[in-house]
C-alpha cells in the first residue's frame, strides 16, 4: 500500500494534521487507530438512557488562542456554558477555584477583595525558590487553605506527594483576589452544541482521509509505504520500551444514572477530602441536554490502565528525554501530542501544536 502520509492515532492531534492534508494539500492520508472510534479521548457518546457522557472523562473547551477557535468553529457550533466546580471542603461546598468568595465561605468570613488579598498574603508561607507543585500552592495560599483543598486531592489524583510534582500541576489552577468564580480564565469557552464526536468527524469528512480503525500501527505499517509518518501514540512504545516504561496516571470513570432531573449544585463537585474519588460531573450540566434523568461519572484514580496523565516528575522528565533524543534523528517521523510529546496538554495546546506542525512542514511557515 502507499501513502504519501500516514498518522498513527485518530485522536484530536492526528485528526487536526490529517484535515490540513486532506483540506489544504488536497493530498490523501491515512489514519491508523487502535480504539473503534475516532476522536480519541475526547470521544463522547450516548448511553441507554440517551444522555450524552464523555468516555474519558469531562472535557471542558477553553482557550484564548482565536486561531485555535477559529479553526474548530468550523466543525462545531458551540453552547455558552461557562464552567464552574465546587469543592466539598469540611461539611461544605465552596467555590473553586479560590477566589474571594472560596475565602469567605472556608472561614465565615466577609472580606472584600482587597482584604482577602491582605489575608493571602498573611497566610502565605515565604519560599525562597518555588520547585514544586507544594511549594507552588504553600506560597500562594498557605498551609491551612494547602491541606484542606490541594494536598489530599493531589495525593489521591497522582498516588504521590504534591513536593514531588513539578510546578505546573498545582500552577493550572488560579487563584483570583475577585468574585468571578469561573472555573477557567479564558476568553473563549464552550461545549460543542453536537459533542466532541460530531466535531471530530466533521474534521474526517474528506474523501481524501480514510480511517482504519482497531487496527496497531505495528500490525500493518510493515506493508504501508510512506514519505511521512504523524506519530500520536507513545513514544516509549514506538522505540519498544528501550529506555524503560513511561509512568502515566490512570483514572477509572465509574457512571451512573440517577432517576431525577439534577443530582448536584454544580456541573462538576470536588471531593478532596472524602471518598476514593476525585471529583463528579454531572453531564447534562456541561451539555445542557434535556432529559429526566441524570448521569454522573465519579474518577477514581489509578496506577494502571488507560495512559491519561503523563507524571509530571523531575524522573520521568529525565526518562522521556532519552526518548526525545531518539525522535529528534528520525527523519520521516514527526511527534506530536499529549502521549507522543509526553506532556498534559490541554485541546487547544494539542490543535495548536498541531496546526503549527502542519505549517512547518507543508508550508514552509
Ligand atoms: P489522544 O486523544 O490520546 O489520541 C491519541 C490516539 O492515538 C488515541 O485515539 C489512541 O487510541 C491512538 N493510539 C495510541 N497508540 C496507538 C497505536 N499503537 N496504534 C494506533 N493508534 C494508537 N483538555 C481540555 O482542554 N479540557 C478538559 O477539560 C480536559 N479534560 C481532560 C480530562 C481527562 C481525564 C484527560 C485524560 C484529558 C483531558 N484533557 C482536557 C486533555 C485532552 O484529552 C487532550 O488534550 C487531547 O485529547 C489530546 O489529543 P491527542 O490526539 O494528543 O491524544
Ligand atoms: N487540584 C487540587 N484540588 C482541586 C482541584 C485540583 O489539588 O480541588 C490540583 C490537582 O493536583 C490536579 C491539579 O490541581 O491534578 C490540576 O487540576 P485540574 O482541575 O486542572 O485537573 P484536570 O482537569 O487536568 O484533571
Amino acid at each position: 500500500m502507499n501513502f504519501k502520509y500516514v498518522i498513527v492515532g485518530a485522536g484530536l492531534a492526528g485528526l487536526t494534521v490529517a484535515e490540513r492534508i486532506a483540506n489544504v494539500l488536497g493530498e490523501k492520508v491515512l489514519i491508523i487507530e487502535k480504539r473503534n472510534h475516532i476522536g480519541g479521548n475526547i470521544y463522547d457518546s450516548y448511553n441507554e438512557e440517551g444522555i450524552l457522557i464523555h468516555n474519558y472523562g469531562p472535557h471542558i473547551f477553553h482557550t484564548n488562542d482565536k486561531g485555535v477557535y477559529d479553526y474548530l468553529s468550523k466543525f462545531t457550533k458551540w453552547n455558552d456554558f461557562w464552567h464552574r466546580v465546587l469543592t466539598y471542603v469540611d461539611g461544605n461546598l465552596i467555590p473553586m477555584p479560590i477566589t474571594v468568595e472560596t475565602i469567605n465561605k472556608l472561614y465565615n468570613l466577609n472580606l472584600d477583595c482587597s482584604e482577602v488579598e491582605e489575608y493571602l498574603k498573611k497566610q502565605a508561607v515565604d519560599i525562597k525558590e518555588i520547585k514544586t507543585s507544594k511549594d507552588v500552592a504553600l506560597s500562594k495560599v498557605g498551609k491551612d487553605i494547602y491541606e484542606k483543598i490541594f494536598e489530599t486531592y493531589t495525593k489521591k489524583q497522582w498516588g504521590i506527594d504534591p513536593s514531588e510534582l513539578d510546578t505546573s500541576v498545582i500552577s493550572r489552577i488560579p487563584i483570583r483576589l475577585n468574585r468571578d468564580t469561573r472555573y477557567f480564565n479564558d476568553k473563549y469557552q464552550g461545549m460543542p452544541t453536537h459533542g466532541y464526536t460530531k466535531m471530530c468527524e466533521r474534521m474526517a469528512a474528506n474523501k481524501n482521509i480514510k480511517i482504519m480503525l482497531n487496527t496497531d500501527y505495528k500490525e500493518v505499517i510493515g506493508d504501508i509505504n510512506y514519505d511521512t509518518l504523524i506519530y500520536t501514540g507513545a513514544t516509549d512504545e514506538f522505540y519498544d520500551y528501550k529506555h524503560g516504561k513511561l509512568s502515566y496516571r490512570s483514572v477509572n470513570f465509574v457512571f451512573e444514572t440517577h432517576d431525577k432531573e439534577q443530582y448536584q449544585e454544580a456541573p462538576v463537585v470536588n471531593y478532596p477530602n472524602d471518598y476514593d474519588y476525585t471529583r463528579i460531573t454531572e453531564y447534562k450540566q456541561l451539555t445542557g441536554q434535556q432529559n429526566g434523568k441524570t448521569t454522573i461519572g465519579k474518577e477514581f484514580p489509578c496506577a494502571e490502565g488507560e495512559p491519561y496523565y503523563p507524571f509530571p516528575t523531575k524522573e520521568c522528565k529525565a526518562q522521556f528525554a532519552l526518548y526525545e533524543e531518539e525522535a529528534k534523528k528520525e527523519t520521516k517521523v514527526v511527534f506530536i501530542g499529549r502521549l507522543a510529546e509526553y506532556r498534559y496538554y490541554n485541546m487547544d495546546a494539542v490543535v495548536r501544536r498541531a496546526l503549527d506542525a502542519f505549517d512547518t512542514l507543508y508550508q514552509g511557515k
